[in-house]
C-alpha cells in the first residue's frame, strides 16, 4: 500500500466520530449541539465532498459559553500558577499523542499538504509549553519606590477573553493563542474558522481530557458575522485576540466599540522580499520560493512581492520559473506534494481571479496561472514577472501560491517600492552588505524583518505587523501584556504630610 493510500485509509477511521456525530461546541464542560439545533457543512478542498455537520451557534451559544467563561474566570485565575503550568504542559502531551490524527485530519479540511502539517500540530505542543513554563512568572512586576510610597506593580488577568481564529493554519494559530490567555489566567471562548473546524474540537477535547476545568476553554463554531459578531459584542468577554483579514479587524474594532473590548489583531500582508545583487543568491532563491509556495501560499508571513535588482534579475527570474514549474502540486496526504488545494470555492476563485488581472494590468505569466484537474481547488504555483507596484497584483493580499516579481535599480527605489502598500507585517532582506542590511531595515516599515533567512519562529520574540498588518504583538511576555492588566499598588513607608482640607 502506497503511503498515500496508508493516509487516507487512517484519515477515515478519524473521520468517523465526526461522520456520527458533526463538530459539536463545548460550552461549560459539555459537547453540545447548537441551541437553536442548526448545522453548516464542511467540505474538502481535495474532491468537494462532505466531511461532516458542524454545530453552527449564534449568540445565543456565545451567550452560554461566555457566561461559563465568566462562572469559571475565579477558580482558574486564582489556581496556583504551577498548577496551572502542569495541565498546560499536559494538553502539550495530548497534542503530541494525537499529531498525526491532528494532521491527517487538518490536511483533509484545509488542503494544506502533510509535510508541513505534521510539523505544525507539533509546534501547536511547544506553544502550550512555552507558556506553561512562564504561567508562573506572568503576574511578577516591580518595586518602584518615591520618597513616602513603596510602589509595587503587578499584573492580573483580564477576565475571559474571547479567541477568533482564521482557516489557513488553524490548529497551530488556535494554540498560539490561546496557551498564553491559559497561562495567564484568563478563560476562553474560542471561534475556530467556518471552513475549518475540525482541529478545534480535537483541541478542546485534549485540553479537557488534560484536567482543565469545565467552562475554562469553551467552543463556539458559527459563522463569522453570526457568532463572531456576538461574541465580539458580549459585555462578558473582556478582550478579543483576532487572526484574520484586514477587514474584518475593522469590522470588530466597530463591533467591539460599545463594550470598550481590547484587541489584538493580526491580520494581512503583502510582504517584500528583497534581493540585492551582492546576495548569496541560491539561498535567496530557495527562501523566496519557500516564502511563497509552503502552505499554499496561504499565509500572512508570505513573500508575495519578490523585489530583484535589476543586474540579476533576468538570471534569477529564470531561475525561479525553473524551479516553480517543478513544484509538486498534489493530494495534500502525499508525503511528497508541496502544494495541496486551496481552502474552498470562494477563495479558489478569488485566486485565480488575479489570472486575468495581472494580464489586464499588464504583467505576464511568466509560470502557472492555471487550474490542476476539474475536481478540488487545485492551482499551479504561479509567478507573475514585469510587475510594477501599482498594480493590483502588487498591492493586494491574494493568499494563494502566487509571486509577484518587480524590478528595481537603486536601495531607495527598493525601499520605497517595498514601503508602498497599506501593510506592513515582515520583510525579507538578501544582502551581503552589513551596513546596507542595517540601513535598509530601520527603515523597512514592517513589524518583522529576516536579513539572510527565511521566516523562522522564535517563540520568546515579537510577532505582529504595522500598518493595516495588526495591532499589538505576541510571544514571549508581549502575549502576556495583552490578556493581563498592570496594576499599581503604593504603600506609605511613613507619615507623610497628607493636605488638611478644613481643618484649623
Ligand atoms: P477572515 O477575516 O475572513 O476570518 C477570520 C475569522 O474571523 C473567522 O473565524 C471568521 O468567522 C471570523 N469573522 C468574520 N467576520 C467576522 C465578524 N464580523 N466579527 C467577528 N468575527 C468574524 O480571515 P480568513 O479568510 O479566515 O483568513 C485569512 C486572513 O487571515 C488573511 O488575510 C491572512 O493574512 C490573515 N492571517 C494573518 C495572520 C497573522 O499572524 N498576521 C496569520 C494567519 C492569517
Amino acid at each position: 500500500m502506497s503511503e498515500l493510500d496508508a493516509n487516507i485509509q487512517k484519515l477515515s477511521s478519524y473521520l468517523e466520530r465526526f461522520r456520527a456525530t458533526g463538530v459539536l461546541n463545548q460550552i461549560g464542560g459539555e459537547a453540545r449541539p447548537a441551541l437553536s439545533g442548526e448545522t453548516f457543512q464542511t467540505h474538502s478542498p481535495v474532491d468537494e465532498t462532505l466531511i461532516c455537520d458542524v454545530a453552527k451557534g449564534g449568540a445565543a451559544d456565545i451567550d452560554a459559553a461566555a457566561k461559563a467563561a465568566r462562572e469559571a474566570f475565579p477558580a482558574w485565575r486564582d489556581l496556583a500558577a504551577t498548577e496551572r503550568k502542569k495541565i498546560l504542559h499536559r494538553i502539550a502531551d495530548g497534542i503530541v499523542e494525537r499529531a498525526e490524527e491532528i494532521a491527517l485530519c487538518e490536511c483533509w479540511d484545509t488542503g494544506q499538504a502533510l509535510r508541513f502539517m505534521s510539523k505544525a500540530a507539533l509546534r501547536g505542543a511547544e506553544n502550550f509549553r512555552f507558556f506553561a513554563d512562564r504561567a508562573p512568572s506572568a503576574r511578577d512586576g516591580q518595586s518602584l519606590p518615591s520618597a513616602t510610597l513603596m510602589n509595587v506593580t503587578t499584573r492580573v488577568p483580564i477576565g475571559p477573553v474571547g479567541v477568533i481564529t482564521p482557516w489557513n493554519t488553524p490548529f497551530m494559530l488556535s494554540t498560539w493563542k490561546i496557551a498564553p490567555a491559559l497561562a495567564a489566567g484568563c478563560t476562553v471562548v474560542h471561534k475556530p474558522a467556518e471552513f475549518s473546524p475540525l482541529t478545534a474540537r480535537i483541541l478542546a477535547e485534549i485540553a479537557e481530557e488534560a484536567g482543565l476545568p469545565k467552562g475554562v476553554w469553551n467552543l463556539v463554531n458559527g459563522l463569522g458575522e453570526d457568532a463572531g459578531k456576538a461574541m465580539t459584542e458580549h459585555p462578558d468577554i473582556k478582550a478579543i485576540a483576532f487572526v484574520g483579514e484586514s477587514r474584518t479587524g475593522s469590522m470588530i474594532m466597530k463591533q467591539g466599540a460599545d463594550t470598550l473590548k481590547r484587541v489584538h489583531f493580526e491580520l494581512g500582508g503583502k510582504n517584500p522580499v528583497i534581493v540585492f545583487d551582492d546576495a548569496d543568491l541560491d539561498r535567496a532563491l530557495d527562501a523566496a520560493i519557500f516564502m511563497i509556495y509552503s502552505l499554499n501560499g496561504e499565509r500572512c508571513t508570505s513573500s508575495s512581492r519578490l523585489l530583484v535588482q535589476d543586474t540579476i534579475a533576468d538570471e534569477f527570474e529564470a531561475r525561479l520559473v525553473e524551479r516553480v514549474n517543478a513544484i509538486r502540486v498534489g493530494h495534500p496526504l502525499d508525503p511528497g506534494t508541496e502544494i495541496g488545494p486551496l481552502i474552498h470555492k470562494t477563495h479558489f476563485d478569488k485566486v485565480t481571479s488575479y489570472f486575468g488581472i495581472a494580464l489586464e494590468d499588464g504583467a505576464t505569466i511568466a509560470a502557472g496561472g492555471t487550474r490542476v484537474g476539474s475536481e478540488g481547488y487545485f492551482v499551479r504555483p504561479t509567478l507573475f514577472t514585469g510587475a510594477s507596484n501599482q498594480m493590483n497584483i502588487a498591492q493586494e493580499e491574494i493568499f494563494g501560491p502566487v509571486l509577484t516579481s518587480i524590478r528595481f535599480k537603486t536601495e531607495d527605489e527598493a525601499l520605497r517600492v517595498a514601503n508602498d502598500v497599506d501593510y506592513g507585517l515582515t520583510g525579507y532582506v538578501w544582502t551581503n552588505d552589513l551596513t546596507r542590511a542595517m540601513r535598509f531595515t530601520d527603515r523597512l516599515e514592517a513589524g518583522m524583518i529576516w536579513v539572510n533567512s527565511e521566516n523562522v519562529r522564535h517563540l520568546p520574540t515579537p510577532f505582529g505587523g504595522v500598518k493595516a498588518s495588526g495591532i499589538g504583538r505576541d510571544g514571549g511576555d508581549w502575549s502576556f501584556e495583552f490578556y493581563m492588566e498592570q496594576k499599581n499598588i503604593a504603600f506609605a513607608t511613613g507619615q507623610h504630610a497628607i493636605p488638611r482640607l478644613g481643618a484649623l
